[in-house]
């Protein structure tokens, strides 16, 4: 994608993430054009759903409009509603903890752990009442979070398990892949992720009855319209329950089924760049570095630096972002956010959420580029301190 190989004074900038798109999603959006079918929960999206469930390796995908979505959907096939509490991961995009809101019940925010940022087993159990139904964990930045540790304690507790793997697809956890380490998982499609169509995202489960709840809220509460343009007879759908309109269109699906087999290049490509930035900047002031436990491999969606509590972050993004390298904080501690009104404490996840910088982490980026954002990060850092 790019032929930048020496430094200059012009400098295109390296931004912080970039889409690896191309011939073969444009060709495919081209096929899905002549098919005729654009809609959602068409052929394109059936076809991308079989397909993606074999990668991830599970029984059932479902397309939908964004992991937000696939999020609400899950919840609402739990039979989440008001009354209820979700124990949520804190240190995430806040999609997560609205996704419980969305259907009334109360997110209850969970600390996460220094090192991985992954919410804490500790604190979960800590947090569980008489209202808890369920966790959902966040595989955060790309790395799962202790599924073993979260299994043992939602089984003991009769607690449903929910992965959020909006970032993590290609990641693995014990040998197992992110989309299969709890019983429900949901991907993005986001620009920002690992695999994109623009927006999108998906449900995946090995259950059944999971997924034709969802599969039947996602389009109004009714059977799919690519089911009832195959039959010869006249069928009219009855609007029984409420649903949404949470479909993927095929569009986007055609290109998803063109990214899906991107993932292990993709991956290989951004554990480079991780390794890259490993021996660059191993040992510097100010900074560590992103970890990835024996246990688990990282998909690497972002390259998040943790600065210590001395150095000035806002000085030192700013000095990067003047030399044109894209960066920004790391992801959200959602008890501070006002939306949820919540008074409970995640002090680990509020010190991330201050002190996290994430720097430019995508497929794209050049041997130079990383050398140069290197270079910068440890400049600004000498310079801010
Ligand atoms: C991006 C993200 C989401 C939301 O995904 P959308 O597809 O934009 O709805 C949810 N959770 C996490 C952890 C994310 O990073």
């Amino acid at each position: 994608m790019s032929d930048r190989t020496t430094y200059g004074q012009d400098l295109a900038p390296v931004t912080l993430g970039q889409p690896t798109v191309g011939a073969e999603e444009l060709a495919a959006v081209a096929e899905v054009f002549r098919s005729g079918w654009l809609a959602g929960d068409g052929p394109t999206c059936r076809l991308f759903e079989e397909e993606f469930a074999a990668a991830v390796g599970t029984e059932h995908a479902l397309a939908v409009a964004n992991c937000t979505a696939a999020l609400h959907l899950a919840l609402l096939a739990l039979g989440v509603g008001p009354g209820d509490e979700v124990i949520v991961a804190d240190y995430t995009f806040p999609a997560t903890g609205h996704a419980v809101l969305f259907t009334g019940a109360t997110p209850v925010f969970a600390d996460v752990l220094a090192d991985t940022a992954t919410v804490d087993p500790a604190s979960v159990l800590a947090l569980i009442g008489p209202k808890t139904v369920g966790v959902i964990a966040v595989d955060t930045a790309g790395l799962p979070a202790d599924y073993a540790r979260l299994t043992e304690l939602t089984q003991r507790h009769g607690l449903f398990l929910i992965e959020d793997a909006a970032c993590s697809a290609g990641a693995t956890y014990q040998g197992a892949r992110a989309g299969t380490l709890a019983p429900i998982a949901c991907f993005s499609f986001h620009g920002r992720k690992g695999i994109t169509a623009g927006e999108g995202g998906a449900l995946v489960t090995k259950d059944a009855a999971i997924d034709a709840k969802a599969r039947k809220l996602h389009a109004f509460g009714i059977s799919s319209a690519h089911d009832r343009a195959a039959q010869r007879d006249l069928t009219v759908p009855e609007f029984a329950e409420l649903g949404h309109n949470y479909k993927l269109s095929d569009v986007a699906a055609a290109i998803l089924r063109v990214q899906l087999t991107r993932i292990p290049e993709l991956i290989q490509r951004r554990s480079a760049i991780a390794a890259a930035y490993v021996s660059d900047l191993a040992g510097s002031a100010g900074v560590t570095l992103p970890v990835e436990p024996d246990d688990r491999t990282h998909a690497w969606q972002s390259y998040v630096l943790t600065l210590d509590r001395a150095i000035d972050r806002g000085a030192v993004a700013t000095a990067l972002r003047e030399q044109g390298i894209g960066c920004t904080f790391g992801t959200y501690a959602s008890h501070l956010q006002p939306v949820y009104g919540t008074t409970n404490a995640c002090p680990t996840s509020a010190d991330l959420f201050r002190r996290h910088l994430t720097i430019p982490m995508h497929a794209n980026l050049s041997e130079a580029d990383v050398l140069r954002v290197g270079r910068g990060v440890r400049e600004a850092i000498a310079r801010t301190r």
